[in-house]
């Protein structure tokens, strides 16, 4: 099998996919739709980060595609509905960055609590200025996360191992780790934390969750991060806020438009502005997340080509079926309508041959069924299998 790696994929992606018998080939640039279009043929594996698009178009010119690595969090620059329904199974990381986001976060609570963006413009200008006027330590603060998934349940645990006292409003029901406290609504939260953090996910109802009437209601002297997604602030409330001094401070990582690119400038109403802490949404920017990305994604896909298994994939239903001793594998992609895996069955009994273990995962309209059995299916169950109505892709995978 070959695989195709653009984009400058950490070079720890290889030696996986190279121990899983795949051939691999890696670029260090995006390629263009049309580009891809011409690449793809006799290629198995297609691995990407954000700026290599994976249209229809591309996928109809990949007749041997059988998974996308996206080696990075975001899946928006793939069509994922094409995907589905030509039975490539997309996969990417959902959590390689979490800690790099959190440390980030943890260093901008101590950078505001105790000033440090201040004293630093301050010293850079000749200004010498010992004053602890305004300065705290984190230690037995009231810290407020408001999104407690990957990200704000691990900044719990380590917030709480630095001495700060932990709330978290989530939207959906979240087991509370170590001390922290699961506030019911919004608002009480606010009116408690002394700092609070965004964590939310990009849904489009977070749309701006977060302006005047949420500022209002943090108390005097708090302070304010989000390392989120910039379109679910009110970035003109939270400069008033911070220019009538109300909020003591605040960290920004996202912001609603970033520039595309170094060569443009960057653009907003929080520049300038004392015990503000502006990044270029680095949050989960690190190497160690690079290479967790790499390693992580590599065998999420190696296992996908070489045993079937998709747990963790973003577009087909999650299955995990440990490898048979010996046999083979018959991996089933197929369109979500009633009686499907009957129909398999039927085949496979008619032909004689024993089931020896089998998973079927259905979601929206693809369904997955993995059946793995001691006899090597004949050409003539293949055909079968093949012209059934249901189905999208079917695969066999041998094992020694
Ligand atoms: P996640 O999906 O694991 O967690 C999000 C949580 O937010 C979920 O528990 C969800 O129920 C909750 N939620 C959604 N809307 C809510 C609302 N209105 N009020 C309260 N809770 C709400 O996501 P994650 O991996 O923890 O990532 C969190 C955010 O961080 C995402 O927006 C992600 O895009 C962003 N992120 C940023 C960077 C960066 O570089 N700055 C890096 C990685 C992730």
């Amino acid at each position: 099998m070959r695989a195709l790696l653009v984009e400058n994929i950490h070079p720890d992606a290889v030696p996986v996919l190279q121990s899983a018998g795949v051939e691999v080939e890696t670029l260090k640039k995006a390629l263009s739709e049309g580009e891809l279009v011409e690449r793809l043929a006799g290629v198995h594996l297609l691995g990407i980060r954000s700026r290599t698009h994976v249209t229809e178009a591309v996928l109809d010119a990949a007749p041997d595609l059988l998974g996308i690595g996206a080696f990075c969090i975001g899946t928006n620059q793939i069509d994922l509905a094409a995907a589905s329904e030509r039975g490539v199974a997309v996969f990417n990381a959902p959590f390689s960055n979490t800690r790099s986001v959190v440390e980030l976060a943890i260093s901008e609570m101590i950078a505001l609590t105790r000033r440090l963006s201040e004293k630093n413009t301050q010293m850079h200008a000749g200004v010498w200025d010992k004053s602890a006027n305004g300065s705290h330590e984190i230690r037995g603060r009231r810290l407020g996360i408001i999104g407690y998934g990957n990200i704000g349940s691990q900044l719990s645990v380590i917030a709480e191992n630095l001495g700060m006292r932990v709330a978290f409003y989530d939207t959906t029901d979240k087991l509370a780790l170590g001390n922290a406290r699961a506030f019911g609504s919004m608002d009480e939260l606010l009116e408690w934390a002394d700092i609070v953090t965004l964590h939310v996910d990009g849904r489009p109802e977070n749309r701006m969750m977060f302006g005047a009437e949420q500022f209002a209601k943090m108390r005097e002297g708090a302070i304010f991060l989000n390392l989120s997604r910039g379109f679910i602030v009110d970035h003109g409330a939270l400069k008033a806020e911070l220019e009538s001094g109300r909020l003591a401070g605040a960290a920004v990582d996202v912001f609603p438009k970033e520039p595309a690119s170094s060569d443009e400038p960057f653009v907003s109403e929080l520049r300038g502005l004392p015990n503000v802490i502006l990044t270029p949404h680095v949050g989960g920017s690190t190497e160690e997340a690079q290479q967790d990305i790499g390693a992580f994604v590599g065998t999420k896909v190696a296992r996908y080509l070489t045993e079937g298994v998709t747990s963790l994939s973003v577009n087909l239903p999650n299955l995990d079926l440990p490898a048979p001793a010996g046999g083979w594998r018959i991996l089933y992609i197929h369109r979500n309508v009633p009686g499907a895996l009957a129909d398999i069955n039927s085949l496979v009994a008619q032909h004689g041959i024993n089931v020896e273990g089998q998973f079927l995962g259905t979601h929206a309209h693809t369904g997955y069924v993995i059946t793995d059995v001691a006899t090597e299916p004949p050409e003539d169950l293949l055909d079968g299998l093949n012209k059934l109505e249901a189905t999208i892709r079917l695969r066999i995978v041998a094992f020694d």
